[in-house]
């Protein structure tokens, strides 16, 4: 590891990285750190995304999202449907009340849409509100809800119209009061569980019984479907959802699907896309349910029985889709272009996307975008190196070495070389090179051309052609560049058309084409095999030593093969991820796959990043990867949502939350803090940090994904998690789905279905298990863990940040501190409070809260239980000491003097004479306070004290010294820190009852 490390810290010093836009190192160009900066919206970015993502003509889907969604998305969020920690539901994975409700309510209105069954408004309406609550019994949590008697009537009705008014379900129809027993008719009908209040005679229904058939149907079909759609192609072990859906249409539709066997990410998302605009746009079928490994379609039953494309079909289909998008992002991103020590190189999958004519025309475009005016030109320096082999007499000593060191050199030398390596391959690089001199009119220079040395890969020849050519024709500006090297290229592609053309096509996307076939179906068509004769040479070529050994890949268990990678194409480093490395190899990089390798070409092309993360660079940064699974899938309504919320998604910036926790935002209002990561607009590629996938807005991906780099100079490993840890809480709230936050770039699952958890930190650092005492979370538990994080991120904030610099590397000893002791909360209100220099702390202002009070609340989230003694203590102690000012010293004067006593006592005093003792001494305080030879108040007359001392004393020796501290002297002193600056902060918070009590007392005296 050490041997890998040193090799990063020089690859990062190389001559390299010169040209690579650096990691910026000063964060406070990353966060804006405006305290008065603008007021975030009200209202939850999910909700506002919902409104755009309903067809517009519907207005009773459009006042359910408009009136109940705000409130749904509050009351539902976070409230689990299946599973959570609770042991009876933990078996199912979990799912959010409001996706069992989205996910029933927007499948079952596309069908009656797709249809075309006649549904009135107010029907649409007793459905909407029925399937939103038919889950009623978990939201009393009472069992068997009936109407059976009259008894258990009354009892159903006050639970629904208290939901139906808490929902805002009576503004959404108004009409509800005269349809009441219609819905609660359905609410108990929708599951079968009910049974006995099938009886419709239990029910004052105004609808027609026949349209009850139905609009129940509705309901039951939501329900099955929320629920057991857990894959494409789960209707086929359900055949009461396929029974349903013919019901439902009236005949007129049926279910097909396309599934594929694995999830890699990318490389998936793009057979995905493939498969599902093919069978949308050729075959009619209706995308319905998205999946992260396939897609649920509905299918007219009168289309024509037109025969699936086949396996081949199916690989070509894809490996199009693919150049497609391959192409378009490299010609206008010219991803992997840089300008190493040696010169100028671009990544080797270009050729895989480009013809030779087109590849030439994207080098020029990168030539003149990697050797920029504003740069420095090499020519200079190529010149010297040419002067020295003159003097080595390995050049004629009668040329002139004469050349300007002009950027137009280095990019006319750059250029050439490229086309003499292209056409190369095609035919001798000798009459590529011949012909480019004869064509520049320089073949006077060929002797010495073909004399200089090409010097550790270094184009010298080039450069003293581009020299010589540049030094005939002077004066040529930048366009008169460009139109050289356009002639450049026409000419030598004309010449060597012929031999370009006889060369055989190499088909770089075979294995590919090999890993379609083998892991999609659609519709049972395509029947999915693992190739069992393959998996088993992998694995027993894995196992030989020598020649023929294959050690399989480091990053997946596929029987593709494996090749070492390259740097272009390494933008991760496989060995930190990867525990297959053999040890003492000495091998840096490892074998990958062709699929990873495909894979990580992909990430490489079609994920946005504003830095250039290759090989080393991406090293530093510690990615994470944030994965997003739907629970189980989404509707095409959701994933508009999730796809523009992922192009609006924007690197958090953690003061913004802060702000907001310190204007007293309780954790009810969470589901807020998703504005602060999804935009109102899509953020400024520039400017982003995220690494995202760049799709077009029409491509929808079916599973979503970004890359969290972390910034600042050699980041720690706790400053690398911090951020993607808090993200993936965020995200769940922001998205309304699961998050998988992992180092690896292979996607853990292939589908929602194998995890239960609605949160899945992969291998954490130990910080995140200090504040949450585990890496995997349910449902139920992702709000207490947003305070938590929330509280441990702040606290850290204020005792430790550096200007705009959080200093996220003290989270480790924070959260470790505080898990020890939770009253570490106070010592670190301390260290603030030193930091700022305080004496004691500022007036809360613009609607803040009060530092103190902040930290109290701080406490009791991070599991603090020793508020009732803190309280015990200081209800005594102020009780008759009032403390002349708000400086510490004052205000624990009677409680230090107190401990000092019993912890400078014999351990083998007798407890009534410590007591004794401990009495004395603060009388003797007060007696000084009395005489103002010590500063302070006494709040009560003298013979009301000593009982009031007495029983500060008691409560302090026998609750506080006996009970917590076991009676040992040692752990006192320890922790008397902590503790008094536990009271304290109580004490800042809640003083004015105090002042109140003398006042009363006063007025009492007085008359
Ligand atoms: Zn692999």
């Amino acid at each position: 590891m050490a041997k890998q490390l040193e090799m990063f810290a020089q690859l990062d010093n190389s001559e390299d990285k010169r040209d690579v836009p650096p990691i910026p190192t000063q964060l406070d160009q990353l966060i804006d750190l405006d305290p008065d900066g603008p007021e975030p919206e009200e209202g939850s970015a999910y909700i506002a995304l919902l409104k755009g993502a309903i067809p517009s003509d519907d207005n009773v889907l459009k006042d359910y999202i408009e009136i109940v969604g705000p409130r749904m998305q509050k009351e539902y969020m976070l409230r689990a449907a299946k599973g959570s920690s609770i042991e009876k539901y933990a078996h199912n994975a979990d799912q959010s009340m409001l996706t069992h409700v989205l996910n029933g309510v927007f499948p079952t209105l596309q069908i009656v849409r797709e249809s075309e069954v006649d549904l009135s408004d107010i029907e649409k309406q007793i459905y909407l509100i029925a399937y939103t609550l038919h889950d009623l019994d978990k939201l009393v949590n009472v069992q068997r809800l009936s109407v059976a008697d009259a008894n258990r009537k009354r009892e159903f009705y006050g639970y629904l119209d208290e939901w139906v008014e808490r929902l805002h379900f009576d503004n959404f129809c108004p009409e509800y009061n005269t349809y009441r027993e219609d819905i609660s008719y359905l609410i108990l009908n929708t599951q079968v569980k009910y049974g006995a209040d099938l009886n419709p005679q239990n029910f004052d229904r105004q609808l027609p019984g026949n349209r009850h058939e139905f609009l129940k149907r509705m309901c039951r079909f939501s329900d099955l479907i929320a629920y057991f759609m857990k894959n494409p192609a789960s209707f086929l072990e359900r055949p009461d959802i396929s029974e349903s859906l013919t019901h439902l249409s009236r005949g007129k539709l049926v279910f097909t699907y396309h599934k594929v066997s694995e999830n890699r990410g990318m490389l998936t998302n793009v057979i995905n896309n493939a498969v599902l605009a093919e069978m949308r746009d050729n075959f009619g079928w209706k995308p319905f349910l998205f999946f992260p490994t396939g897609v649920t379609y509905l299918r007219s039953r009168n289309l024509d029985d037109k025969a699936l494309p086949t396996g081949d079909d199916i690989a070509e289909i894809v490996v199009e889709k693919l150049k497609t998008y391959c192409a378009s992002r490299l010609e206008q991103n010219l991803n992997g272009f840089t300008r190493g020590g040696k010169g100028f190189k671009y990544a080797d999958y270009y050729d895989a996307f480009f013809q030779p004519h087109d590849m030439l025309r994207l080098i020029q475009k990168g030539c003149f975008k990697i050797l920029r005016q504003n740069k420095a030109p090499s020519a200079g320096k190529r010149l010297v190196k040419l002067q020295q082999l003159q003097m080595e007499g390995k050049i004629p000593e009668d040329i002139s070495l004469d050349f300007e060191d002009d950027l137009r050199v280095d990019q006319l030398a750059e250029y050439l070389v490229e086309v003499e390596k292209l056409l190369g391959k095609f035919a001798s690089r000798e009459s590529v090179a011949s012909e480019i001199l004869a064509y520049l009119d320089l073949q006077e220079w060929h002797g010495v051309f073909t004399s200089i040395p090409s010097q550790g890969g270094v184009p010298l020849p080039w450069y003293f052609i581009a020299g010589k050519y540049l030094l005939r024709n002077r004066g040529k500006d930048e366009n008169d560049m460009r139109d050289l090297f356009e002639e450049v290229t026409e000419h030598v592609t004309q010449v060597f058309a012929e031999a370009i053309q006889n060369q055989p096509q190499l088909d770089s996307f075979a294995a590919l084409r090999n890993y379609v076939k083998r892991t999609i179906d659609i519709n049972g068509h395509q029947h999915i095999h693992q190739d069992f004769q393959a998996e088993l040479v992998r694995y027993t070529n894995t196992k030989k030593i020598g020649r023929g050994s294959d050690k399989g890949c480091s990053l997946c268990s596929s029987d593709f093969q494996t090749q070492e990678s390259s740097e272009t194409d390494v933008i991760f480093a496989p060995q930190v991820y990867s525990n297959k490395n053999p040890i003492n190899s000495g091998r840096v990089r490892r074998g990958i796959c062709q699929l990873c390798q495909m894979e990580m070409m992909l990430r490489q092309i079609l994920i946005r990043s504003r830095w250039n993360l290759v090989g080393a660079g991406y090293e530093s940064v510690k990615i994470k990867w944030l994965y997003l699974y739907p629970s189980y899938f989404f509707t095409p309504e959701t994933s508009k949502i999730i796809g523009k919320a992922y192009q609006n998604l924007k690197s958090l910036n953690f003061f913004d939350v802060r702000r907001k926790l310190h204007r007293g935002s309780a954790a009810t209002d969470l589901v807020e803090l998703d504005e602060f990561i999804i935009d109102t607009e899509t953020p400024d590629t520039e400017k982003e940090n995220l690494l995202k996938m760049d799709f077009s807005e029409n491509d929808l991906a079916t599973f979503y994904f970004c890359g969290i780099p972390t910034l600042g100079t050699r980041p720690t490993d706790t400053e690398s998690w911090a951020m993607p840890t808090f993200l993936a809480f965020l995200s769940t709230l922001a998205f309304n789905a699961k998050v998988v936050v992992t180092e690896s770039q292979v996607p853990l699952y292939h589908s929602a279905e194998e995890f239960k958890e609605t949160v899945v930190l992969n291998a954490p650092h130990p910080f995140v298990t200090h504040i949450l005492q585990k890496d995997r979370l349910r449902i139920d538990e992702i709000e207490k863990s947003l305070e938590k994080l929330s509280a441990i991120y702040d606290l850290n904030i204020d005792a430790f940040r550096d200007g705009a610099k959080p200093q996220w590397q003290h989270l480790n000893s924070v959260s470790g501190n505080i898990e020890t002791d939770p009253l570490y909360v106070f010592h670190y209100l301390d260290v603030f409070r030193r930091k700022n220099k305080w004496d004691s702390f500022p007036k809360p202002r613009n609607g803040e809260i009060f530092i103190p009070e902040r930290y109290l609340q701080f406490y009791e989230t991070l599991g603090g239980d020793k508020m009732s003694l803190i309280e015990g203590i200081a209800q005594r102690c102020f009780n008759f000491y009032g403390p002349d000012s708000f400086n510490a010293n004052s205000i624990l004067k009677v409680i230090a003097l107190v401990e000092n006593v019993i912890i400078n006592s014999e351990p083998t005093i007798d407890p009534i004479d410590l007591k004794w003792e401990a009495r004395g001494e603060v009388h003797n305080l007060m007696q000084r306070v009395r005489s103002s030879r010590a500063q302070g108040f006494a709040r009560l007359l003298q013979r009301e004290e000593s009982t009031a001392i007495e029983a500060l004393v008691n409560y302090f020796y026998d609750e506080v010294f006996m009970k917590d501290y076991k009676g040992q002297r040692a752990i006192l002193r320890t922790r008397r820190n902590r503790l008094n600056a536990g009271i304290n902060a109580w004490y800042q918070a809640n003083w004015q009852q105090f002042r109140k009590q003398k006042n009363e007392e006063a007025t009492d005296a007085n008359n």
